[in-house]
């Protein structure tokens, strides 16, 4: 995998042109920074005048700050019990969904302990944060929390349709409205915040004091209204063998591709134990010597097998291209999501350990 570091720098950029100057960034860079490295991701981003950064997990958060990360680092999943110490420890802001959170955050804060929290307002997502219709209970147990030492420093929401249907954000963002003005919020160093990527660009109005982008940065599209991103992750493999198959020849496990006439087959070392989803098994597609030639056959662990009948010269160790450019020819990450009937989200985090991740551009030239 290729990482284009200048890429995700310019895509960076053009979400901070949706939203205006004022409201800081946090990008997300969970799950290894959605498959292309996170230590890299958040090296790059960080010099690029970011509010913080955004992770899923505790450890996650731990990783960065192994790293040297300095900038506030927010855990946007909620913590297991057992993992909250740790967190406040490490200096992390942890997101509350729940009072017990709270409770546990009063006791450290009352033992010296710097405890930051921002609090989740559930506003349609239903997996997390408290109810917006129930601030009237939620809020004085927050502000309670507040006073005993325990730093209330943000409340957001988290938007579940902005790439599918804007007008849900509307509501969403009555509903969190709602829930704030039932609030007394501590007012000084309160963060508000709703926009992921998808929300950054159909609703930029709602941006507030932080914006939290992930799958665009990383070069996926996020809703019809928002521009096409710069690619990130280009996946390339080598040709390890070729076959002249003759009619009748079958390839790969099930046997499911016949050669209708003479075909000529070449081998590539990437397979579904690499990330490639298996579901592409006769209907992806590659580029070998800019041309699009078919995946032909089930998609073993380690091994791929593309027809390469009408193009000419193909030689053992040749660059094959299952996400990115080659010459004129192009396949995106929302391309094979699509064909793999899934999200960019998931192709990018599928990526596994045994595929190398190479930044280039990280030195601005
Ligand atoms: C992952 C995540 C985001 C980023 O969403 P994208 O759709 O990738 O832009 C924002 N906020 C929260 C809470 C998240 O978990």
């Amino acid at each position: 995998m290729e990482v284009d570091a200048s890429a995700l720098r310019e895509n960076l950029g053009t979400i901070r042109a949706s939203v205006g100057p004022q409201p800081g960034l946090v990008p997300m860079v969970k799950a290894d920074a959605y498959g292309v490295g996170m230590a890299a991701a958040a090296r790059v981003l960080s010099a690029e005048g970011i509010w913080g950064l955004g992770v899923a997990t505790v450890s996650e958060g731990c990783a960065l700050r192994d790293l040297g990360n300095a900038v506030p680092v927010v855990v946007f999943s909620p913590a297991p019990p057992g993992e909250v110490e740790s967190a406040v420890e490490a200096g992390l802001v942890l997101t509350v969904s729940h009072a017990d959170t709270l409770e546990r955050l009063t006791a450290l804060a009352r033992a010296g302990m710097e405890a930051e929290f921002h609090l989740e307002v559930d506003t349609g997502m239903g997996r997390a944060g408290f109810d917006w219709r129930e601030a009237a209970v939620w809020g004085p147990q927050a502000a309670r929390a507040h006073a005993a030492g325990a730093r209330w420093t943000g409340c957001f929401t988290h938007l579940h349709s902005a790439d599918e249907d804007p007008s849900t954000v509307d509501e969403q963002w009555r509903r969190f409205q709602e829930a704030l003005a039932a609030l007394s919020l501590p007012g000084e160093g309160m963060r508000i915040h709703a926009l992921n990527s998808a929300g950054a660009f159909c609703r930029p109005e709602y941006a507030g004091d932080l914006v939290r982008p992930g799958i665009f940065l990383y070069g996926g599209r996020s809703g019809a209204e928002a521009p096409t991103p710069r690619r990130v992750a280009s996946v390339r493999a080598r040709v390890v063998h070729l076959k002249n198959a003759r009619p009748g020849d079958t390839v790969g496990y099930g046997a499911t591709h016949t050669a209708s006439g003479s075909e000529r087959w070449a081998t590539v070392s990437i397979g579904y134990g690499d990330g490639l989803p298996r579901n592409l098994s006769n209907r992806g597609w590659a580029l070998v010597r800019g041309r699009r030639v078919p995946i032909v056959g089930r998609i073993s662990m380690d091994v791929t097998v593309v027809d390469i009948t009408d193009v000419e010269a193909v030689e053992a160790g040749d660059v094959v291209t299952f996400i990115g450019r080659d010459g004129e020819a192009e396949i995106t990450v929302d391309e094979v999501a699509e064909l793999a009937g899934t999200i960019s989200y998931e192709i990018l985090t599928g990526f596994t350990a045994r595929i190398p991740r190479v930044w280039e551009n990280v030195h601005e030239s």
